[in-house]
């Protein structure tokens, strides 16, 4: 049987449906979703078919469940890969429930590993992130950098999930590609599909957007006196279409059979570090606002600078980043626009 579909863990989330809609855009590949919209709404499936005219199905399904999760195995015999997305992401939070961050993120890992082996679906990619290097001393960071101490239970949760993964495809037929991100933002390059945090934000360019629209009245950037080009953090923003796309590719690397070992990481950056003041002058650009911003203390925990080193996934998963700092602001702007007009 020719098996040619892929199911996407996570599915209505924010990287997990612009992957999808990159997979139906792109590839002949037919995909499944499965997602207990803890952090999500069905709404992203039909902004999926808005975007590329195919409707998608989602099993709401907690992958922590085992029993639940081995249906859709047995439903869909014609599995090629997994893209396992879904997992409790928010770094503070993490800190606040670890035990929620250690049960949710590992097991369903675990359950998934489980049956992919059983009904030999052999092709595995992981969300992981660049929070599993912890503080790194030179930049920018390739893949051979050391792994430091985590900083948290959700950077500690992509760590050992790394580890099972690759401890379970060196005894059994699977091959993994665990994908390292570095700062995913803005939106679907239409407006039409982006992030949608339930709470209140902690991440940059969500908290511009809110700021430029009002929900927020003013922001921080947090530290002004780093020792940077301008005072502020530097990091390697990516944009999610971008991220997703290296999905695609890191699949038909392993489908292939290209990969040299069974079980292999890269880094998803763009290889720019951008300060905080940069990525602001970059959305005033491109909205024509001024953004009502103050300098602030550091937050605890930030790191000075953080970027990532390109040169091998650019050449093993044959990748490129198309899009620029601006592209990410007008996206992420046009999406927040979107979202005022609906809750009209
Ligand atoms: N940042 C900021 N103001 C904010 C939110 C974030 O100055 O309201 C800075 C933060 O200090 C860091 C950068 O923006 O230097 C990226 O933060 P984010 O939380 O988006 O990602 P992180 O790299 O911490 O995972």
């Amino acid at each position: 049987m020719n098996k040619n579909k892929i199911l996407v863990t996570g599915g209505c989330g924010y990287i997990g449906s612009h992957t999808i809609i990159e997979i139906l855009e792109q590839t002949n590949f037919e995909v499944i979703s499965v997602d207990n919209l803890m952090n999500s709404s069905l709404n992203t499936l039909d902004r999926i078919e808005k975007i590329t005219g195919k409707k998608v199905k989602n099993y709401v399904i907690d992958l922590c469940n085992i029993e639940e999760t081995e249906e859709i195995f047995k439903e869909n015999n014609d599995l090629v890969g997994i893209i396992h997305f879904a997992a409790l992401k928010s770094v503070p939070d993490s800190v606040f429930k670890p035990l929620l961050y250690y049960h949710n993120n590992l097991n369903s890992l675990l359950n998934l590993l489980q049956l992919a082996e059983k009904y030999a679906v052999n092709n595995f990619i992981f969300s992981s992130s660049c929070s599993v290097y912890g503080n790194v001393s030179k930049l920018p960071v390739n893949e051979q950098t050391p792994l430091s101490l985590a900083e948290s239970p959700y950077a500690y949760t992509k760590q050992i999930g790394e580890v099972i993964i690759k401890d379970v495809v060196r005894n059994n037929d699977m091959k993994a590609v665990a994908l390292r991100y570095f700062n995913p933002v803005g939106a679907h390059i239409s407006g039409l599909n982006g992030e949608n945090p339930i709470n209140k934000p902690t991440n940059l360019v969500p908290i511009i957007t809110q700021t430029a629209i009002g929900i927020m009245k003013e922001m921080n950037v947090y530290g002004y006196d780093y020792d940077t080009r301008d005072g502020s953090c530097i990091r390697d923003y990516i944009h999610v279409t971008d991220i997703a796309d290296a999905h695609i590719k890191a699949m038909n690397y392993l489908i292939k059979g290209k990969n040299k070992e069974n079980y292999e990481v890269y880094n998803l950056g763009t290889g720019n570090g951008v300060t905080v003041l940069e990525a602001i002058k970059a959305f005033e650009k491109v909205s024509g606002l001024r953004l009502n911003y103050k300098m602030a203390e550091r937050r605890p925990g930030d790191v000075v600078a953080i970027y990532s080193d390109t040169t091998l996934s650019e050449q093993m998963l044959d990748w490129k980043t198309k899009f620029s700092i601006e592209d990410m602001m007008s996206s992420a702007w046009k999406w927040q626009q979107l979202l005022l007009e609906e809750k009209k």
